[in-house]
């Protein structure tokens, strides 16, 4: 029997219904309603379908609906990459024709590989139910969306957090340790995320992929984003802002639905969420992958689950139209992570802010319902023109790119952080007297960053050079890898992700109001001749070195 909305919402009873529009607030003009097609015979149904979207699908009832998903299907692999903290399993599923199981298989069909993930914040499951849908779709022969895996390759992570979705009625948006799991893509320190990275991301290496949340600005419907720090390849966010955005933007367009960037605005400017690397986007920018944050703005589950419906699709109808071009940008972008590393060339950002684009942009926001001096003007939607879009990354500080890091051979905290993402790490099998740059130390500072009560913080003095000698084990880092902006991002002592900040190097650093040594009478020792310096040192040009690579 075909699912049409009016037979779900005749069959809802009419308490649950009342609470559903309450969720929902009042609906503002013009707001669309939700058509979904039929679910064939013998298919199943997620839990929200079945209940009139009056309640989301449950982590079980999704484990449940996927497991009956793949006993109709032949088109689906369906399996776990890795266990929560409370240890649930964390389910994926691959979709591609022909139907491969490992990456390598997927890599050597030279299609775009998507990964289309969502609920990484517990609470936060509108789109996580749309994803679901699609799931049923892309296992379905006959459908829209199975007729693109001829041309890419979908995995689909539809629940990153189902400790922070199973910890309430409401969910939370931390793990069950209270962790932030988009804050942690630098760390990988919580299990949901480094099984995330470590076994999908790191592994599948898409050229693509997607985070679904539930945040941004009423009337839209679906927010998004892309990379906005100013290191990842310009050409991964012109991808976005000149193509998919627009495409998406015309996906939902189709069935009355609306999408614009993520935060919010005002009469004048519209400003976007942060630049971090440590969040899942950025992080995708600074691995040469199009990392794309869709989120929800408040709207009945059930129009929201469609228009994160038609986001993911949008997405992959996007690179099946434009598998070259999507290949080109992310293979070119690695190509030059490489050669700015092989012969180290240009800067890496230490700090930056944000400016308006060099383009007006107009948009739509949502007034009155108790904003502004008149709180009983009903809620309206205001287009505003010509206004800034303040999203430009520019950077505010920089220092010269190094041929390598080098750290010393004790730092494996340091280096087991950096091996997570898979960057390539050395070891000197042989002593080496190198002329290094060095940073001293003007100052050291600590914040409470998560469960990380002091994240350190350090203040460079000047920039020197030094001829060190360094032992056999001693680390080194070439930039000249795929993961080059990530490796020197996370070795800049000055960045806000690195692995200073994440207290892996905390043991080399000078104390804050540190007692000056003294000698065995009591007297002062013999000062050292310069002041402490950062103990990640920097090569700056091509050396001949006699290493072997580190291995897990
Ligand atoms: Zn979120």
């Amino acid at each position: 029997m075909p699912k049409s909305l009016p037979g779900r919402a005749s069959q809802a009873p009419i308490l649950a219904l009342f609470f559903a529009l309450l969720l929902a607030g009042a609906p503002l003009p013009g707001q669309a309603q939700a058509r979904w097609s039929a679910v064939p015979e013998g298919h199943p149904r997620t839990a929200a379908e079945a209940n009139g979207f009056t309640a989301h699908t449950r982590h079980l009832e999704m484990w449940e609906y996927l497991h009956a998903l793949r006993g109709v299907s032949t088109g689906m692999r369906l399996g776990t990459y890795g266990r929560t903290r409370e240890g649930r399993d964390l389910p994926y599923a691959v979709f591609s024709r022909p139907l491969v199981t490992e990456p390598w298989e997927a890599w050597t069909l030279g299609r775009p590989i998507l990964v289309l993930a969502a609920n990484v914040h517990g609470g936060e499951r509108t789109f996580r139910e749309g994803l679901l849908i699609l799931m049923r779709d892309l296992a379905t022969p006959g459908t829209a969306a199975h007729a693109l895996l001829d041309r890419v390759t979908v995995v689909v992570a539809p629940q990153i957090n189902p400790d922070g979705f199973e910890a309430s009625l409401g969910g939370q948006r931390g793990n069950s340790w209270g962790i932030d799991l988009n804050r942690d893509y630098i760390k990988l320190e919580q299990p949901s995320i480094a099984n995330y990275v470590g076994s999908v991301i790191s592994k599948w290496r898409p050229h693509l992929f997607v985070d679904g949340h539930n945040g941004g600005s009423r009337p839209y419907n679906l927010n998004y984003q892309c990379p906005s720090h100013v290191d990842p390849a310009p050409a991964i966010t012109l991808l976005c802002d000149r193509e998919i955005f627009p495409a998406i933007d015309a996906k939902l367009a189709s069935e009355g639905y609306k999408s614009w960037y993520y935060t919010g605005g005002d009469e004048e400017e519209w400003r976007v969420g942060g630049w971090q690397a440590r969040i899942g986007r950025n992080y995708g920018g600074f691995l040469n992958s199009v990392g794309i944050l869709f989120e929800a703005p408040r709207q009945s589950l059930e129009v929201g689950a469609r228009a994160g419906y038609l986001g993911y699709l949008a997405v992959i109808e996007f690179a099946a139209t434009n598998a070259d071009r999507l290949v080109g940008v992310v293979t070119e972008a690695t190509r030059e992570t490489i050669a700015m590393g092989a012969a180290p060339s240009g800067q890496v950002t230490v700090e930056m802010r944000y400016e308006a684009e060099d383009y007006p942009v107009s948009y739509e926001i949502v007034s009155g319902g108790g904003r502004g001096s008149d709180p009983d003007q009903p809620e309206e939607i205001l287009r505003v023109e010509n206004a800034r879009l303040m999203k430009k990354p520019v950077a505010v500080r920089t220092r010269a790119r190094p041929w390598a890091y080098v750290l010393p051979r004790d730092a494996v905290d340091a280096v087991a952080m950096l091996r997570r993402h898979g960057v390539v790490v050395e070891r000197l099998s042989q002593p080496a007297s190198l002329e290094v740059r060095a940073y001293t130390v003007a100052g050291v500072t600590h914040e409470r960053a998560y469960n990380h009560a002091a994240a350190t913080k350090v203040e460079v003095g000047e920039v020197i050079t030094v001829t060190e000698q360094f032992p056999v084990g001693t680390f080194v880092v070439p930039t000249a890898q795929n993961l080059g902006r990530l490796a020197a991002h996370m070795l800049e002592a000055e960045t806000e992700d690195n692995v200073i900040y994440w207290n892996t190097m905390d043991a080399w650093l000078p104390r804050a109001a540190e007692e000056p040594p003294r000698g065995p009478s009591g007297n002062q020792a013999n000062r050292s001749p310069r002041p402490p310096l950062v103990p990640i040192y920097k090569l700056m040009t091509p050396t001949p070195l006699a290493t072997t690579l580190v291995r897990d």
